[in-house]
């Protein structure tokens, strides 16, 4: 995985249960030395070229939700499992819906303890928000906006105070989200653990690449209706602007991140959750699913 000839995918969301993933239903039954999977993942990035998932299903649905939750390596080619890829409005087919139908996973492939999959899938989204908004290691940049606008626009930028006004928002909020980035990863390099600090990158980020889309978009003008090789940039910013709502979904949405800095960095009180407490089975939207 750390060389990238691996590719994993992370089976958490399904029809019911994003924001609120721990109100999951895929459930992991004992089967002899194993265990097999029942349920449905979806929005799963990649499953169609992973060997490998990682998995959270619930293997205790008489404790609290967050509770009895396990976390489960699954062979992607195990004939129980059916990957079918979603078409997104990029054209492209970026995520999947993943049925789990009988899937066997082999005792040694549980992930932490039984029961303990909720912190194995904290620490792994904590990891996310962080890698999601790593400018650093993606090479995301707001150079090639103020370039296109050099180039594309005929010294545009000269002559029209709203569009440099923008350029200089975009490259202002990209240099500080870099240095963000870089003073994180020396943090973690020097072995702090992920934490909210992730939250507000991933923010800034999926606000960050929707403005860079959009100015890039009006600085081409018409010319952005055309996307293919003869298109200017070959279509690029098109497609970033059509995939820019999903930034600000996967991972955890602008909301959730909102909820995680309000409670985590500013210690505002805990959102109300009615259900902490009671055991999954006894919910009252689980138990009208059943
Ligand atoms: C490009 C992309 C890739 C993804 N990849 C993966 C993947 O690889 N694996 C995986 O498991 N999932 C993946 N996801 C799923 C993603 O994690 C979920 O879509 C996300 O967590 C939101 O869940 P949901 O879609 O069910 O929306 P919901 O949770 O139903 O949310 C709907 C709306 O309600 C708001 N909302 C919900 N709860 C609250 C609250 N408590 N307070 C305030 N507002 C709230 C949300 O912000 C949102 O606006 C991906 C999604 C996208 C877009």
């Amino acid at each position: 995985m750390l060389d990238g000839s691996e590719v994993w995918c992370q089976l958490w969301s399904e029809p019911d249960a994003g924001s609120d993933v721990a109100s999951l239903e895929t459930r992991a039954e004992r089967d002899g030395d194993g265990w097999t999977l029942h349920g449905q993942k979806v929005w799963t990035t990649g499953a169609q070229h992973c060997r490998w998932g990682l998995a959270i299903a619930r293997t205790d649905p008489d404790v609290p939700k967050h509770r009895g939750i396990t976390c489960f390596v699954v062979d992607m080619l195990d004939p129980g499992v059916t990957v079918r890829p979603l078409r997104q409005m990029t054209g492209g087919a970026h995520f999947n819906e993943v049925f789990l139908d009988g899937a066997r996973v082999p005792d040694e492939h549980v992930v932490g303890d039984v029961g303990g999959g909720w912190h194995v899938a904290m620490a792994t989204l904590a990891n996310e928000r962080y890698s999601v908004g790593g400018l650093l290691t993606t090479g995301f940049s707001a150079e090639p906006v103020l370039a296109l606008a050099g180039e594309w626009a005929g010294g545009r930028p000269a002559r029209d105070p709203v569009l440099r006004q923008e350029l200089a928002r975009i490259y202002t909020a990209w240099r500080l989200l870099a240095l963000t980035n870089a003073r994180s990863l020396s943090a973690l390099a020097r072995g702090s653990v992920p934490g909210p600090e992730g939250s507000t990158i991933k923010l800034a980020w999926a606000r960050l690449s929707t403005a860079l889309a959009d100015v890039a978009v009006r600085v081409l003008g018409p010319a952005a209706g055309i996307v293919g090789e003869d298109a200017p940039e070959p279509g690029h910013w098109t497609t970033a602007l059509l995939y820019a709502p999903a930034n600000h979904i996967a991972g955890g949405t602008d909301e959730i991140q909102k909820t995680i800095i309000g409670e985590r960095v500013l210690g505002l009180p805990r959102e109300p959750a009615v259900d902490r407490d009671v055991p999954f089975r006894e919910l009252k939207a689980a138990s009208a699913r059943r």
